[in-house]
């Protein structure tokens, strides 16, 4: 699994086992390390009092004494350095930088009425030089950036290769954000892929191998993994859900430029702009409430919830994004299903429409003890994914190209 050049010694690796012995198992006392690394401890010793001294890792109290003095325990040092996430969707960005404990130092969000990579990525910078100068980290602190963006992204190369939300074809993502953050190397991923990395990581499904995230927002996709990888098929463009097909005939037109996708069915526009024609005018004008600015919070938020239309309107939802699942569940035997997105906030109505649908459209052995529930993760999971791949990136033993830090960290030490 060693990948970098041959030129790092064994003073190097050994410091970066320690490391990551102290990263996953911390907190944990130096024999314990010398234990489970074998290495002798007075090596031990000497890496950790130079870890300590660059302020990678720190001591944390004492552990139970096994009949001598009390040891001193060590953990990874969250503020040893930091990366900055972007969620990127149609008319959204999100942005935060966190430390390595998970914990969001500083976060933005804010409309965007422009969807021009230049003007997306000029944004971006905008934030970070905010947040940097909110939080007062050191430029050189910020060792990775993750991002969670829709559409086809080829994340070796860092390019959005097409997206059809955003009106993308090829741009080169990382290369323009990199560049605009001053060289921070920069990890893009798909951005239902990125969150169910994250329910994998820290949401509902932490401990399950076979997942399938799906993300019901304006647009919809769906992360897979399999056997605890992201599966991305040959181009890492798996998971197109939004534009399977639905509705093979007399389907509406979908911003792919085909028709009948599920996307353009039950895409949270689509489910919009289906609610204004249902429901009655003068229901809108009974309550108070403007036809072009229905949002799915009224949908879900009485009077409207309670109308009949808009009830067989979530039933009718939850039965096509069924007719979905159940496939999905048919072609992939998931351990679990969990929807995100803006659409997953109607709740429990729609969740049992899907989960009946799923019962009655697949075979008892693979349908009839899957899990299909609502993401619960706070913030965003498309957020806590990028931050996860960053995570990734940072810890990773590959070497990265054109950042000035990489060597000091990767090295086992900052400063
Ligand atoms: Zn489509």
């Amino acid at each position: 699994m060693w990948i970098g050049s041959n030129s790092r010694d064994l003073k190097v690796l050994n410091r970066l086992l320690v490391r990551d012995m102290i990263r996953k198992l911390g907190p944990i006392a130096r024999y314990e390390i010398a234990r489970e690394t074998g290495l002798t401890p007075s090596t031990v010793t000497v890496i950790v009092a130079e870890l300590l001294q660059a302020g990678v890792i720190k001591e944390v109290g004492h552990g139970a004494s096994s009949g001598g003095r009390r040891p001193i325990l060590l953990e990874l040092n969250p503020r040893a350095a930091h990366v900055f996430v972007i969620r990127l969707q149609r008319g959204e960005l999100m942005t935060a930088i966190f430390d390595l404990a998970k914990n969001i130092l500083a976060e933005r969000y804010c409309q965007l009425d422009t969807d021009d990579p230049d003007q997306v990525v000029e944004a971006i910078g905008a934030d970070f030089e905010d947040l940097v100068q909110e939080t007062q980290i050191d430029l050189d602190n910020i060792l990775w950036c993750g991002v969670a963006c829709p559409g086809l992204v080829s994340s070796h190369r860092g390019v959005v290769q097409r997206s059809s939300n955003l009106g993308w074809v090829r741009v080169p993502l990382s290369a323009l954000i990199s560049k605009r953050l001053g060289g921070i190397p920069v990890q893009v991923e798909n951005i239902s892929n990125a969150a169910a990395l994250a329910e994998k990581e820290y949401g509902l499904g932490h401990g399950h191998k076979h997942l399938v995230f799906v993300n019901l927002s304006v647009g919809i996709g769906a992360g897979i993994v399999a056997d605890g990888e992201i599966y991305g098929g040959v181009r890492g463009y798996a998971g197109e859900l939004g534009h399977m097909i639905l509705l093979a005939e007399n389907g509406p037109r979908c911003a792919c430029g085909r028709q009948g996708c599920f996307e353009a069915v039950c895409g949270a526009r689509a489910v919009i702009q289906r609610a204004r024609a249902v429901i009655p005018d003068e229901v809108f004008l009974e309550h108070g409430i403007t036809k072009e600015k229905l949002t799915l919070a009224d949908l879900r938020s009485s009077p409207l919830a309670d109308s009949p239309e808009v009830r067989a309107l979530i039933q009718e939802t939850g039965c096509f994004i069924g007719v979905m699942v159940a496939n999905l569940v048919s072609l992939l035997n998931p351990e679990m299903v969990i929807l995100g997105g803006e659409l997953s906030t109607l709740g429990e109505p729609l969740l049992q429409a899907v989960r009946s649908e799923v019962e009655a459209r697949t075979l008892e052995e693979i349908g009839g003890n899957i899990s299909i529930q609502i993401s619960d993760m706070r913030g965003s999971a498309p957020l806590m994914g990028a931050y996860a791949l960053a995570l990734d990136r940072i810890f990773s033993l590959e070497e990265w190209d054109g950042h000035q830090v990489q060597a000091r960290w990767q090295y086992g030490v900052t400063g």
